[in-house]
């Protein structure tokens, strides 16, 4: 249609004097649509043929002895489709987070139900390996999209689980701070150095290409996280010392939380 969008600023130019800068935008916002709904439709595209080819590698694994030439190979078919469908999954998910709009504020979402899901889903990937410790509100509940709180704190507790060494400790933890509420995960792995920090967010950014395959990453988890948190007007903060481990936080604001009846 013919409408057209003005990014517009107002900065402070000199003591007293303001300067307002307006942009057209409009051409840079058809791009990031057009390139949104190419990933998602290539991505949903895809889906069809992999799960066809996955059948075909499960039928044919039957018919060998796993421990034989062949059937080793079949194995490795069939891990690195299981790779594909992950990280079809994770485009999805990232574009579909990145399209969504308005927050749905009508019904509050219940953190300690949301966080026991993750427990779960935690204690499944560490599979015994990691100390796993939840400390979460049991009264605490929020407005907000909860399939994208949900991949927000799902992803820190998977990286935390991911990138620590196994026999580590992971915390986790949800709190009120005053009327804002703060989630915070800390683990004791690797850490990441002050350069990444910066670009750590960035689709496909990965410190170690190599590791983050072997420990089934995709390069996309902390893009999902800081689209979903720009949606609840929070910022993902992370904190992080080379052969200690990282904290990875965020908090929402007091609008999102739903305040205890004084
Ligand atoms: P991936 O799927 O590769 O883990 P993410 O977007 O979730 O992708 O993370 C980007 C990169 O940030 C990772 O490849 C890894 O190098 C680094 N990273 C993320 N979380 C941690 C963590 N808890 N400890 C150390 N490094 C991390």
């Amino acid at each position: 249609n013919d409408s057209w969008l003005l990014e517009v600023r107002i900065m402070a130019y000199g003591d007293s004097q303001r300067l307002l800068v307006a942009r057209d935008v409009t051409r840079l916002r058809q791009l990031e649509q057009m390139r949104r709904d190419f990933v998602a439709n290539v991505s949903h595209e895809l889906k069809t043929p992999l799960t066809v080819l996955q059948g075909y590698v499960e039928m044919m694994q039957m018919t060998c002895d796993p421990e034989s030439m062949q059937g080793r190979q079949f194995k490795a078919m069939e891990e690195q489709s299981v790779r594909m469908k992950t990280l079809i999954d994770r485009l999805l998910t990232l574009s579909r987070i990145e399209s969504s709009t308005d927050l749905d504020l009508e019904r509050p979402v219940d953190i300690p139900a949301l966080m026991s899901t993750i427990q779960q889903e935690g204690e499944t990937l560490a599979a015994g390996s990691h100390q796993l410790v939840f400390e979460v509100d049991p009264e605490l509940k929020v407005y907000g999209d909860e399939m994208q709180l949900h991949s927000a704190c799902a992803n820190l507790v998977q990286n935390a689980i991911r990138y620590t060494p196994p026999g580590g400790e992971i915390r986790v933890s949800w709190r009120r701070n005053g009327e804002r509420a703060r989630f915070e995960v800390q683990d004791q792995g690797e850490g990441i150095a002050p350069e990444h920090l910066p670009r750590l967010t960035e689709r496909f950014y990965r410190v170690d290409k190599a590791r983050s395959r072997d420990t089934g990453g995709s390069g996309l988890g902390l893009a999902i996280v800081k689209h979903a948190l720009n949606h609840h007007n929070s910022q993902l903060e992370i904190s992080s010392v080379v052969g200690q481990g990282s904290r990875f936080a965020f908090e929402l604001p007091a609008t999102l939380v739903v305040q205890k009846a004084s």
